[in-house]
């Protein structure tokens, strides 16, 4: 449970690294529409870390594994929550969703950041599951001061979405990221009761703390599976669902957005 708060130094690192990251997330939002694959998302977000000269966090990740990631991005349409393969077939159909993200490094620190794009014209219900889930992301942000605690995010995302009527996936969550992508402190979407009992653990927050917030929101039940690609997670019952993240820094006064758009 070592969390490693970060100089000011190191900080305009991350934000660098950050900012280079939203600009990979920017670039591919402006080219997602009907008839895109996914593979020519995760080329157009390879080429812009490319130009700043940044390799991608999540290639080959984690390291030794049997199924190392082999891509940029993680593409995920509609039903699918996280982790989709780019793919040449995968192609963009008008009414999808497709969740973006990418991880950059830069300077050997990590930017981490995610959003769900609509593909054309979508339905009133379903942009409002994009907006509730981005909404979710700042609503759990707003938690990031001194005086908090991680758990206060997870209880802020958690009662915020259910309260919309949509489910908060349990088995993924929000994590520190710095030198590494995953380091600590987690931050799950929600805040079982007795949760020190299980052993989690919440973190008083401290300046210097970087973390990833990234609320995946389901439409429906709050369960999902992994496909046999070893990668892709969808929902167990089939209903739509989005992602939204950003990674941020803890200060004295209000959080800094490591992988704000530019
Ligand atoms: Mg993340
Ligand atoms: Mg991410």
């Amino acid at each position: 449970m070592a969390v490693h708060l970060k100089t000011a130094e190191e900080l305009e690192i991350m934000r660098e690294a950050g900012r280079i990251n939203a600009m990979a997330l920017a670039a591919m939002r402006d080219a997602v529409q009907p008839g895109v694959s996914t593979l020519a998302l995760d080329q157009i977000a390879a080429e812009v870390l490319r130009k700043h000269g940044c390799t991608g966090a999540f290639v080959g990740y984690p390291p030794g594994s049997p199924h190392p990631f082999p891509a940029t991005i993680t593409a995920s349409i509609n039903h699918e929550l996280v982790h989709g393969i780019p793919s040449a077939d995968r192609i963009l159909q008008e009414g999808d969703i497709i969740s973006l993200d990418c991880g950059t490094i830069y300077q050997g620190f990590v930017g981490d950041s995610a959003l769900t794009v609509p593909v054309g014209k979508i339905a009133p219900t379903v942009q409002h599951l994009l907006d509730v889930t981005e909404r979710a992301l700042w609503v759990g942000i707003e938690q990031c001061k001194l005086g908090n605690e991680t758990a206060d995010v997870s209880r802020a995302i958690q009662k915020y979405v259910e309260s919309q009527g949509y489910s908060v996936v349990r088995e993924y969550t929000g994590h520190g990221v710095g030198r590494s992508m995953h380091e600590d402190p987690q931050v799950p979407n929600w805040w079982p009761r007795r949760a020190l009992q299980r052993g989690w653990h919440s973190y008083p927050l401290q300046a210097g703390m970087t973390f990833a917030i990234e609320p995946m929101v389901n439409a429906g039940r709050p369960e999902t599976r992994m496909l046999d690609d070893h990668w892709t997670v969808v929902t167990r019952d089939g209903s739509l669902c989005a992602h939204f993240e950003h990674s941020i820094a803890v200060t004295e006064g209000e959080p800094i957005i490591l992988t704000m758009f530019p």
